[in-house]
């Protein structure tokens, strides 16, 4: 690594010159492209906030969490899931896999380096990306810090007044914690409902509050993922067609959801997930516990209160803990300053498949409300378009080093 040092404001700042691109995050989608660039000769340096990589997967999941698609709608360029892997891997495969992933591709994050700020420095056209010690510049910078950075925690009148533990689904691990509690679970989507489900095992009692309409599927439908049944049919059908057919075996395999306090919403599946990115619920079990009452289905709640809460429907119930199943939010507005590709929620303006290119160098990776799949897409298409300039600055490199690298060393 080149290195050298300044003055800026009358603090010393390392600074540290990346000849490849700057990846912020060691998810899967920052591994995915730096072994997509490596695979086409070109280094990279990925800044990880945690210790480890894949830190949502190995800190903020549950443990019964398994992978919501099949295996190979989740697997990675160039390295597929074992063949021994099951259709629909574990929390600890996964891991084990992305472990793997990074082996085989001798991806070495550094750790313990949360990037601050990152702005490109627009005179010499390169982005200045700041952690607590050092600058690192490069002239590519990709963000891969993800669509779940940051727990969601919605405001809810009172909840500070509620005496018990209050935790979002990012903490929570498993039921065994809350044998024989009354737990409210508020919010139904996929973490709601594997939570709920999760607690009705272990002997707890779960109330799931459901405020929005909700879209469940069945994991499978004739033996075939519901995901690649819909993938298959959108190649020849209209969106529209595709989403009835859904619904309809849906109703005929599930029955009418509406009538458990779930209501659909008038969009289909598939046309919902693309306007808004909500995703359909893939139905694991919670249903049944639904249908058998395990799992009580409650309306808003209008407020917390010291003991429990007190609901639109006028009911009010007593619990012993508050699990926040209310979802994720990207964290890049807080970190990446002077551009205006994100919007103020941090997702790119520019909606798939065009979002992974921003101007001067920016790259987006995994920011695709797609999953894995849209990783896996965005990934390839990045380095494809970086090994093109790296290959020109490498020839023009070669004919005079001396201009290129003037005072600065390097690491890449
Ligand atoms: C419970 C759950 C289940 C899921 N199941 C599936 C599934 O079955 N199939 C599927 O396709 N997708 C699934 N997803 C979607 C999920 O988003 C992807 O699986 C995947 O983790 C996204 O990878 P990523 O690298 O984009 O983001 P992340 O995995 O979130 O990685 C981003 C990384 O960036 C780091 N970071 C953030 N901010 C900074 C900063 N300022 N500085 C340095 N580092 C930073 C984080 O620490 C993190 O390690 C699931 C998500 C959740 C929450």
């Amino acid at each position: 690594m080149d290195s050298s040092c300044k003055e800026e404001n009358g603090n010393p700042v390392n600074c540290l010159w990346v000849h490849g691109p700057i990846i912020v995050g060691a998810g899967p989608s920052g591994l995915a492209v730096a072994a997509c660039l490596k695979e086409k000769g070109v280094p990279s340096l990925i800044l990880e906030r945690s210790e480890c990589i894949s830190s949502l997967w190995q800190q903020r999941t549950y443990d019964r969490l398994k992978l919501h698609l099949p295996k190979q709608f989740c697997q990675l360029p160039f390295l597929s899931f074992p063949e021994n892997f099951p259709k629909y891997p574990t929390k600890q495969q996964f891991i084990s896999y992305m472990e793997s992933y990074a082996r085989h591709f001798s991806i070495e994050p550094i750790f313990k380096e949360v990037v601050e700020t990152a702005e490109l420095d627009r005179v010499r056209k390169f982005w200045r990306v700041r952690t607590q010690d050092f600058e690192y510049c490069s002239r590519w910078l990709i963000v891969a810090t993800g669509e779940n950075a940051d727990s969601f925690i919605p405001e809810i009148q009172g909840i500070e007044r509620f005496q018990g533990p209050v935790i979002h689904t990012s903490s929570y691990k498993s039921g065994s914690e809350f044998k024989n509690q009354r737990v409210l679970v508020v919010g139904c989507g996929n973490s709601g409902m594997e939570v709920s489900l999760d607690l009705c095992r272990h002997n707890a009692i779960p109330h799931m509050v459901v405020r929005n309409s909700v879209h469940i599927l069945p994991r499978e439908m004739f033996g075939f993922s519901t995901f690649s049944i819909a993938v298959e049919l959108l190649k020849w059908l209209p969106l529209r067609l595709v989403d009835k057919f859904l619904l309809l075996v849906a109703n005929f395999t599930l029955g009418n959801t509406d009538r458990l306090g779930l209501r659909r919403p008038k969009t289909g599946p598939i046309e919902l997930k693309n306007a808004t990115g909500k995703t359909p619920v893939l139905d694991v079990g919670a249903l049944s516990q639904i249908k058998s009452g395990k799992i009580k289905v409650m309306e808003g709640v209008r407020e917390i209160t010291k003991t429990g809460a007190k609901f639109m429907d006028g009911q009010e119930k007593e619990f012993d803990c508050i699990i926040l199943a209310t979802g994720y939010k990207s964290n890049v507005p807080s970190w990446l300053k002077g551009t205006d590709f994100f919007t103020q929620d941090g997702m790119p303006k520019t909606p798939f498949p065009n979002g992974w290119k921003g101007e001067n160098g920016l790259y987006t990776v995994g920011f695709t409300r797609r999953g894995l799949l849209g990783t896996s897409s965005d990934a390839i298409n990045i380095a494809g378009d970086i090994v093109e300039q790296w290959r020109m600055i490498k020839g023009f490199r070669t004919s005079c080093t001396s201009h290129i690298l003037p005072s600065r060393t390097s690491i890449y």
